[in-house]
């Protein structure tokens, strides 16, 4: 719906009072049809805000990938990836951390569900803000439940199941929606993944934004290797030059131009610089449940890879066709990726930058101050969870299992991490003055605009995104 009729719905709607009487109906009406066709608003309340929790991994990582595997292609019917079980040091996991944040984030946050008592959000806001705090509508969802006990995991028949990012064959062969398709089906305006890294570098040293690269750069990348574009510059001249690294012994760019290939080829790179067709990664955006699949069939014309289409297997001759790489080319997907409040990384690096720093600041509240308490450097990549949804995405790496101090606040500190993550998120949906401070990682308090995600017919990018 326009953006000036959102805004008058949330707040006050003194210019409808002011029209004639027909005017008035035939406002309301078109308002009734935006708000039946969007679904997003119940008998003129507030509108409800959807976001998910993403506490990562949780499942059991096994070299026994038939059983255990992600990653199932529909050519091959085989998974194609172990599962990603995720870091683990002194005796402490990742996926059992993040969830036990994720938990006690979402009972903050439920405060603000509706139903809820915000009053109580209302006194945890008063430590961020002078202001008088307006209410909004929260349901929060966590994308999987807990992961502790490993014994009970191992006996279900498909241990995996719950935990796997890719859809996956059921008992009877039938394709079950996995995590990321079950997000989806969320329809989520805000998603926050949540993880934490094993090694200790020091270049990264804090807590990092995990971002996904806009498609302008990608597309780029593919023209380079389909030799269109003479040299590097786009790359080393652009905000994305801190792309993730699989080992040092490469440089970034060409990590990057490995991933260019498997995101448009679904091939990885060989020593050569050629794809590697013994390494295929399987096409993931066919791999969830969600409106951008290719139709039915597809998979009998990609198994022949044909030149001039995009499952081609010769970079030279490959053509992103299909909804997907629309989808990719959008206003929609610039508007998360690229730009924006950070200069760049669009809404997806804003919404991390902006939890991080709530994170941060509840620690600094509380007088833990520490030099690797801070934020840092981005992980950038083509990284499945944002690639993959229509949210706004953040996705943050909490810190290193390998750094002491890090491991001091995720074992004693997660009450103030999970304070940060759900003021982060009231903020970035509602938006917030945030009290003057000399701390240098004071959050700005600015709102997502989530209005410019509105697209024809009253409906919004956000319920687009599945059936
Ligand atoms: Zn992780």
């Amino acid at each position: 719906m326009p953006a000036s009729l959102f805004s008058q719905i949330t707040h006050h709607r003194p210019f409808v009072y002011q029209m004639s009487d027909m005017k008035f109906i035939i406002t309301m009406l078109i308002v009734g049809t935006a708000l039946a066709v969007a679904g997003v608003f119940e008998n003129a309340q507030p509108r409800v805000y959807r976001v998910v929790l993403d506490p990562g991994h949780g499942g059991i990582g096994s070299t026994d990938i038939e059983s255990f595997g992600d990653r199932f292609d529909l050519l091959s019917k085989r998974y194609l990836s172990p599962f990603a079980e995720g870091a683990s040091h002194k005796g402490l996991w990742e996926h059992v951390l993040v969830h036990e944040i994720a938990v006690k984030a979402k009972a903050l946050l439920d405060y603000c569900a509706p139903g809820g008592d915000f009053s109580k959000f209302r006194h945890i806001l008063s430590r961020y803000t002078d202001e008088e705090p307006k209410q909004i509508f929260i349901e929060t969802t966590l994308s999987r439940s807990d992961s502790k006990n490993r014994e009970e995991i191992l006996k279900r028949k498909d241990p995996n199941a719950e935990y796997r990012l890719y859809d996956f064959p059921g008992e009877n062969g039938t394709i079950l929606p996995a995590r990321i398709s079950r997000i989806n089906a969320k329809k989520p305006h805000l998603v926050v993944c949540l993880h934490m890294t094993r090694d200790y570098s020091s270049t990264y040293r804090g807590l990092n934004p995990v971002i996904v690269a806009p498609h302008s750069i990608l597309y780029n990348g593919l023209l380079y290797l389909q030799g269109g574009i003479p040299n590097k510059d786009f790359f080393y001249k652009s905000p994305y030059t801190d792309w993730f690294q699989e080992s040092n012994s490469k440089n970034s760019f060409h990590w990057f131009l490995n991933d260019v290939a498997s995101y448009f080829t679904g091939y990885p790179l060989d020593k050569q610089g050629k794809l590697d067709l013994q390494s295929f990664k399987g096409y993931r955006y066919n791999m969830v449940h969600w409106a951008y699949r290719d139709p039915p069939g597809w998979e009998e014309k990609a198994r022949s890879h044909p030149p001039d289409s995009q499952y081609a297997n010769d970079i030279t001759r490959f053509v992103p066709d299909g909804k997907f790489w629309k989808r990719e080319k959008s206003i929609f997907e610039n508007y998360r990726r690229e730009g924006g409040e950070e200069g760049f990384g669009g809404d997806n690096m804003y919404a991390t930058s902006e939890i991080i720093r709530y994170i941060l600041l509840s620690l600094h509240l509380r007088g833990e101050g520490h030099p690797h308490q801070k934020l840092t450097r981005p992980y950038i990549s083509t990284w499945s969870v944002p690639l993959l949804v229509n949210a706004v995405t953040a996705f943050i790496e909490l810190g290193s299992l390998a750094n002491q101090r890090h491991r001091y606040l995720f074992t004693q500190k997660q009450d103030e991490i999970a304070e940060g993550i759900a003021v982060g998120v009231y903020s970035l949906l509602s938006g917030i003055t945030v009290k003057k401070n000399a701390y240098p990682y004071t959050p700005k308090g600015k709102r997502i605009e989530l209005e410019r995600y509105r697209s024809t017919g009253g409906s919004s990018y956000f319920d687009e995104v599945a059936e």
